[in-house]
């Protein structure tokens, strides 16, 4: 959405104390399981709910948090709320695993490290019931210390995901120095036309693979897409074909009735 630049200095003063406020909030988007079509996972996808300008997506106000020193601030505020929501479908007894997109800019300090240690502690959440995704928007080396810190994070038994691999700034170089265990195939190779060069995909998943890395595919919007990725022996999938991102509410009844993918599919 493009705002004018008085709409845009009015949010620039309000993030600041929005996660404060209750304002940053997140959807869930299922991860199905490629072998038995159940959710396995879900992944939080924060929103700031403004109280004048309604639902702000955070392609806006991630950058503009980053821009603003808040990265930390967001970005602790959605590990607490992603790790709240594993808690409470472990007591529900569903062992979901939720993913919580980090930005670089988290992974420049150890402060992140800690938090995590003290979430995981105060929830008595198994460390493998989270996944941090990070995403190589930010060239990984230009934030040196990322690397420590994600052995450090890694160290601690959550699982680790590049995300949006295959995308423009992805690198494979960066993908084998970082202690990963999933990578996440971006969407645009997921939806490549098939064709003699759609060769993309099929190269990402195996260069996973031959990682040991769990796959994930995501932005699944057909059936021939879903198809695509199980043939290709990927583990999970994720995008609006299965599921949209939804609230935490309705996973909860879609949980209850096991919404499993339809079998047609
Ligand atoms: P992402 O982590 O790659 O998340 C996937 C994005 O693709 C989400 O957009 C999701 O709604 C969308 N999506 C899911 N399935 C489909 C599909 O089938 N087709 C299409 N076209 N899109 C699909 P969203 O929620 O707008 O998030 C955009 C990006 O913002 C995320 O990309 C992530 O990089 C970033 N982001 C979201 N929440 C956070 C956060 O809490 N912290 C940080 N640092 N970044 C976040
Ligand atoms: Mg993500
Ligand atoms: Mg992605």
């Amino acid at each position: 959405m493009v705002r004018s630049g008085e709409h845009y200095a009015q949010l620039e003063r309000d993030l600041p104390g929005a996660a404060g406020r209750g304002e940053i909030v997140a959807l869930f988007q299922p991860q199905y399981s490629l072998a038995t079509g159940a959710i396995v996972a879900a992944e939080a996808l924060s929103r700031w709910i403004h109280p004048h300008f309604g639902v702000i997506s955070p392609s806006e106000f991630i950058p503009m948090a980053e821009r603003l020193g808040l990265a930390d601030r967001i970005g602790d505020a959605m590990l607490r709320i992603g790790c709240d929501a594993a808690r409470d479908w472990q007591k529900r007894g569903h062992e979901i695993e939720v993913a919580v997109n980090v930005s670089i800019l988290q992974l420049r300090s150890r402060k992140i490290v800690d938090t995590v240690a003290r979430l995981l502690k105060d929830l008595s959440l198994s460390p493998r019931l989270l996944t941090l995704e990070v995403t190589e928007s930010t060239p990984l080396a230009n934030v040196p210390e990322a690397a420590d810190t994600l052995r450090d994070l890694s160290e601690l038994g959550v699982n680790i995901s590049v995300d949006d691999f295959g995308a423009a700034y992805s690198s494979r170089e960066q993908v084998i120095a970082l202690p990963a265990t999933e990578l996440k195939i971006d969407q645009a190779l997921v939806q490549e036309p098939v064709g003699d060069d759609s060769e993309e995909l099929a190269r990402a998943v195996e260069f996973g693979k031959a990682r040991g890395m769990r796959l994930v595919a995501e932005g699944i919007e057909t059936v021939e897409q879903l198809e695509r990725v199980r043939a290709l022996d990927c583990d999970r999938g994720q995008g609006f074909l299965l599921s949209r991102p939804t609230t935490k509410a309705d996973l909860d009844v879609m949980l209850v009735s096991d919404g499993r993918i339809d079998q047609d599919h």
